[in-house]
């Protein structure tokens, strides 16, 4: 698991990546997104600079399984839309473009079944099928000119009021209320869609065959912590409001569904059980990972808890242990082989965690995360750097914004000699990491020494001429 914040501890720390600081043997990467990709990379958006994301080959793909066929059912399939970890702890899920959904690493942790966070995803990508963010964008955009209007209006009124002398009017309340008006249109609309959303998550929840009901529960859970909290309110309750009458309406509608009682696979709670017990194993402190898996418990999950917790506070020897009596029980699991690999890298090893490492790489479905570990393993003990250059370059066709794929390219490449290619692939981690400046100062130099009109040298072109994209930091 990659969390925000460490390899550049002297930069500046989201609020979340200080909670992550202590974690300092997890290989952290700061995965605060670029500004955008350079010219020749896909225009894609990315996700926004400076959010907190965790990137993990495990989870992603177990909320790649949950989402999979609500989308497919959604009529998305082919959108590429994307889930985002983010290390935040409230309960929260939002969209805030088309192709990404973000959620909370607290509000899967919280979920006590796949059925919850799937429920969750449907309610999101009911958002996202009914076009809602571009809606409400244009019903702000018309607010704005209507509150500027009401302002003006208000004004109007106040100098009117003064002109005719009418002491101990209140200029202020004129001018407050017409955008208290504009407010509670918006927030009738955004309840609108809230609606709207629920009634398409249960509708691809239906023609998907699922519960209804970890929907409905986490909702329900989550409104009346609303009415009987006033200290503190999941923020998933401020983006999405939960007034009883909708929690209402979604019971009646939840429990008409043919598959309110069907329970998820106990495969799919397996690999949940084990994602929340990595959530936390990587999140929590030492502590109260031994007080919420107490070493009493041998179920799976509680022993990746304690494994992971365990080579976090950099006890080697009996991590490792522990994470070959987890090989053990699931020799299948790719992800087993991924922490043993992570665990010896971090802890010194290198040489040893190339062959746990190729193991997952060849069993996990989308392995690009794991490769560039692999990478990292072959260049830290001095293998073979071309095989890491290709495998990072496979890595990078598929996450093309991965800052750890293109410094571990660097390196690669000044191992074999190669100052151009390094420099250029320098540059380009600059660029994924939002340092523009150093991109473009890196790409000059790579371009000095590149075959001029080669493909390299196209790149190093694009990236030293590279500008902050026009809005990048307005959204
Ligand atoms: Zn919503």
């Amino acid at each position: 698991m990659a969390l925000p914040g460490t390899p550049n501890k002297a930069g500046c720390l989201t609020p979340a990546a200080r909670v992550v600081a202590l974690a300092t043997a997890a290989a952290l990467v700061l995965s605060s997104a670029p500004a955008s990709p350079p010219l020749h990379a896909q225009s894609a958006p990315s996700t926004p600079p400076g959010l907190p994301v965790i990137r993990d080959a495990e989870i992603e793909q177990l909320l790649r399984d949950y989402t999979q066929p609500l989308l497919r059912a959604a009529g998305l399939a082919k959108q590429n839309v994307k889930v985002v970890i983010l290390n935040e702890r409230g309960f929260n899920a939002f969209v805030m473009d088309g192709r990404h959904i973000f959620v909370n690493s607290g509000a899967l942790f919280e979920a006590k079944t796949p059925n919850e966070v799937i429920g969750v995803l449907a309610h999101e990508i009911g958002h996202l099928a009914g076009g809602h963010l571009a809606r409400l964008r244009e019903q702000l955009a018309t607010a704005q000119t209507a509150s500027i209007i009401a302002m003006l209006a208000g004004i109007g009124a106040m100098v009117a009021a003064s002109r005719s002398s009418q002491i101990g009017g209140n200029p202020a309340a004129a001018i407050l209320a017409p955008q208290e008006t504009i407010k509670r249109t918006l927030l009738s609309y955004v309840r609108a869609q809230e609606d709207a959303a629920d009634h398409a998550g249960v509708k691809l929840l239906n023609a998907t065959g699922q519960s209804t009901r970890g929907m409905y529960d986490t909702f329900k859970r989550l409104g009346d912590e609303m009415l009987f909290q006033s200290r503190y309110i999941d923020p998933y309750v401020q983006s999405h409001p939960l007034p009883t009458d909708r929690v209402a309406a979604l019971e009646v509608l939840a429990k008409q569904s043919p598959y309110w009682d069907k329970k998820d696979s106990p495969e799919l709670q397996m690999r949940h059980d084990l994602m929340r017990a990595k959530l936390a194993g990587f999140l929590d402190r030492g502590e109260t990972v031994a007080r919420r898996y107490p070493a009493n418990d041998q179920g799976l999950p509680a022993r990746y808890a304690r494994a992971i917790a365990a080579y976090r506070h950099t006890d080697l020897r009996n991590a490792v242990a522990q994470i070959d009596g987890l090989i053990a029980a699931q020799p299948n699991n790719p992800y087993f082989y991924e922490l043993k690999g992570q665990a010896l890298i971090e802890g010194g090893r290198p040489a040893e965690a190339v062959a746990p490492l190729r193991r997952a790489v060849q069993s996990a479905p989308q392995p690009a995360l794991i490769k560039i570990l692999l990478a990292q393993a072959l260049l830290a003990s001095n293998q073979n750097s071309e095989e890491a250059v290709g495998m990072l370059q496979s890595a990078i066709a598929v996450e093309p914004e991965a800052p750890d794929a293109y410094t571990q390219l660097a390196m690669a490449y000044g191992k074999k000699g190669d100052v151009a290619q390094a420099d250029l692939a320098s540059a380009q981690a600059a660029f994924v990491r939002g340092d523009l400046r150093t991109a473009r100062q890196l790409a000059a130099r790579a371009k000095t020494r590149l075959p001029i009109g080669s493909p390299a040298w196209v790149r190093a072109d694009d990236l030293a001429t590279v500008k902050a994209p026009a809005g990048a930091k307005s959204n």
